[in-house]
């Protein structure tokens, strides 16, 4: 179990919609039920279908009143990290409270396994946005792609994602990750549009591969390629993110302490920090540089340059 329950963070891959963003992260480091091999948090330790209170919830609602109660500049609460956020048995718990005590709007990131759970669609039918993610329509393309617990079978998520859209009252965007020459073939791309139509969400993203993922062979998606897909979701308006619009999360947290909390859950590279966390990148480097000698964190160079990871 981890010391904290709750980490921060500074914008997610999906800030461009929901704004400033602070992260909780409800399960242990890596735990869920898929294995993405383009996971950019690493490989899955605990691949897992249990749900239980990883965190006793009231710790999770304290720690988050101690942060809520100080009105800070923030848009939306996510449940998201580097896990499967639906595990959490008290996940519902958490968003009642939130929407009971503040005027935070809610967003969940879930990789949509879990719903075909009637539980775990009611827990989350309080948050404002729902974003699950779909990578793969074929069976064996899942497989590849996501690894999935042994439990789980592709036509019970996607018929669990379209349950919970027609339960909902807020706003579904599913969001597809794009894998060139794995997910982004005819047939698969044909596969996952009908299936989007299906289930019918009120927008797709699609993604693609921003920072180093578990597998070395996993490569970034063109964008260009990306704006020719978004023509098979016809008539489901589709988002294609650009470079992620960070912001800074004003937490009186100290630089060091931002820094780390950023690149425990995402390797960054200098440039990301510095523009998510609003600080010159010479002031970033050298708390890195200072990190580095210490032995805390450790970096890798990737094509788009120098990626810091805490250790
Ligand atoms: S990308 Fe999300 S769903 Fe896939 S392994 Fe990582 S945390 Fe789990």
């Amino acid at each position: 179990m981890r010391e904290k329950p709750l980490q921060y963070c500074f914008g997610p891959v999906q800030s461009r919609r929901l704004g400033v963003s602070l992260g909780v992260d409800l399960v242990p480091h890596k735990t869920c039920t898929l294995n993405c091999v383009y996971c950019e948090c690493g490989r899955t330790t605990l691949l897992t279908d249990e749900i239980k209170e990883y965190v006793p919830t009231k710790d999770v609602i304290q720690e988050l009143d101690s942060i809520l109660r100080q009105n800070p500049l923030l848009d939306v609460v996510t449940f998201s990290g580097s896990g499967e956020p639906t595990l959490h048995s008290g996940i519902g718990t958490i968003i009642d409270h939130i929407k009971s005590n503040y005027r935070y709007k809610i967003a969940v990131l879930t990789n949509g396994t879990l719903l075909w759970n009637k539980d775990v669609r009611r827990r989350l039918y309080n948050a404002d946005i729902v974003v699950p993610s779909l990578d793969a329509a074929t069976e064996s393309t899942f497989k590849k792609l996501c690894r999935p617990h042994i439990s789980l079978t592709l036509n019970t998520i996607i018929e669990g994602i379209a349950q919970f859209k027609k339960e909902y009252g807020g706003l579904l965007i599913l969001e597809i990750f794009i894998v060139p020459g794995i997910n982004d073939l005819l047939p698969e791309l044909q596969a996952l549009a009908d299936a989007a139509r299906f289930i019918q969400p009120h927008r797709v993203q699609l993604n693609y591969l921003d920072r180093p993922g578990t597998e070395q062979w996993v490569k970034k998606a063109r964008v260009v390629d990306l704006t020719t897909y978004a023509k098979f979701f016809t008539p489901i308006p589709v988002d294609i993110p650009g470079t992620p619009l960070y912001r800074v999360l004003e937490l009186s947290l100290p630089l060091k302490e931002m820094i780390l909390a950023t690149i425990e859950r995402r390797p960054s590279t200098v440039e990301d920090l510095a523009y998510s966390l609003g600080k010159e990148t010479h002031i970033v480097e050298k708390i890195l540089d200072e990190l580095t000698q210490q032995g805390i964190v450790k970096y890798y160079d990737e094509a788009r340059g120098r990626f810091y990871r805490k250790l």
